[in-house]
């Protein structure tokens, strides 16, 4: 499986050549990738999607100038967040911007707006308009995923192979990282002497938080 190597690039994916840039690269890269369809006449907004205490986690996308922010809503969702229905906003607590709006109508290159799933256990991400695009959507679509990260580093902390999954019933620390060879010997669910709750792993800023399980094999970064 592919996952990030370098700590501070963060790499990932371009959905249409499938290959690899870094966080940084691939605004770039977008605009020249040799597998999109370019017409002069559209003009739509590229967006960053990133989760500001996690910098390995980020998602591009693009929009045309019909896509409003509930569609932008449904998209986080469906790649990152979705576990069991919880309330999204737009902006901040108590400042709130309507799910309705037209996102183009909202944003301009340079402008950024917050971003949070789940007013509890909160998931809080912010979203960044990096620039104009005249790059084509799929066939009637007002909004797409165009780019993601590849999982970061998430080693089992147990033996060190990749880990499958997350243990968020430890006591006192953070998710722990498991292997599934070490979950069954170190996280045996049925200890009851010891809290041990798994969940599987996720290349997702929800990894690990309420019930969020991954909607694809972790290997796979795009629905086709
Ligand atoms: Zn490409
Ligand atoms: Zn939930
Ligand atoms: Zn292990
Ligand atoms: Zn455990």
């Amino acid at each position: 499986m592919k996952t990030q190597t370098n700590s501070r690039k963060y790499e990932g994916q371009c959905r249409f050549c499938r290959q690899e840039f870094t966080k940084r690269e691939i605004i770039r890269h977008l605009d020249s990738c040799e597998k999109r369809k370019r017409n002069e006449k559209i003009k739509n907004l590229r967006l960053r999607v990133a989760a500001p205490c996690m910098p390995n986690f980020w998602l591009i996308v693009e929009v045309n100038e019909k896509a409003k922010l509930k569609d932008l809503d449904k998209l986080i969702r469906d790649v990152w967040v979705e576990c069991c229905g919880h309330l999204s906003l737009f902006g901040n607590y108590g400042n709130e911007v309507a799910k309705r709006r037209i996102i183009m109508e909202t944003l301009q290159p340079g402008d950024s707006i917050g971003y949070i799933y789940d007013f509890g256990s909160s998931t809080e991400l912010i979203i960044e308009a990096v620039g104009y695009t005249n790059c084509e959507l799929d066939d009637d679509k007002r909004i797409e995923l165009v780019a993601r990260n590849y999982l970061p580093p998430s080693n089992c902390q147990k033996c060190g192979v990749q880990a499958t999954l997350v243990c968020v019933g430890c006591s006192g620390e953070r998710e722990v990282l498991v292997c599934d060879e070490c979950a069954e010997k170190y996280h045996n669910e049925e200890n009851e002497e010891e809290e041990h709750y798994l969940l599987p792993l996720a290349n997702s800023p929800r990894s690990g938080i309420c019930g969020y399980e991954p909607s694809m094999p972790l290997d796979k970064l795009f629905e086709e």
